[in-house]
């Protein structure tokens, strides 16, 4: 496996706590746009199957966490190549980062607005605050499994 050549035991802590920072910011800024913690329904179970019903996207995952996977996947190809220089840590901060900032912009009132006449029957007003978390965590996912995968492929081919 490939790391970071210079990277002090120190320094390879600061991407973790930039994905921490990212995720507590994140957190504070979607319940400052609004967004409930969690399903009104209060049933704590983190899986929702249905996606034509009123716990799409309010419970942790569902199957629109699938996406976001992929999300991961593609951020992983598309960072190996155009940031080789930076550690995987920090590529998977960067594709935190974006994913975050995905979601901030996706539960803003001007987006959820646009889209709620469509979904008003559903009593849809934005993502939960746990499923915007559960997608930056499946995104993340993809990421390392992407990882994963391609350490695998190099071990193979040595
Ligand atoms: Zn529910």
């Amino acid at each position: 496996m490939s790391t970071t050549s210079s990277a002090s035991p120190r320094g390879k802590l600061w991407p973790w706590l930039a994905i921490s920072a990212v995720i507590v910011a994140t957190t504070y800024q979607l319940r400052r746009q609004g967004r409930r913690w969690w399903c009104a329904c209060r049933q704590y179970t983190p899986w929702w199957g249905d996606i034509h019903s009123s716990h799409n996207s309010q419970h942790l995952f569902d199957p629109y966490s699938f996406t976001h996977i992929l999300h991961g996947l593609v951020f992983y190809g598309l960072l190996a190549k155009s940031t080789p220089r930076l550690s995987p840590a920090w590529r998977l901060g960067l594709a935190t980062g974006v994913e975050a900032l995905w979601e901030v912009i996706e539960n803003s009132e001007a987006v959820i607005g646009r889209y709620r006449e469509a979904t008003v029957a559903l009593g849809y007003h934005g993502d939960t605050v746990a499923n915007s978390l559960g997608d930056i965590l499946s995104c993340g996912a993809g990421f390392v499994l992407a990882r994963r995968h391609r350490a695998r492929a190099a071990d193979l081919d040595s």
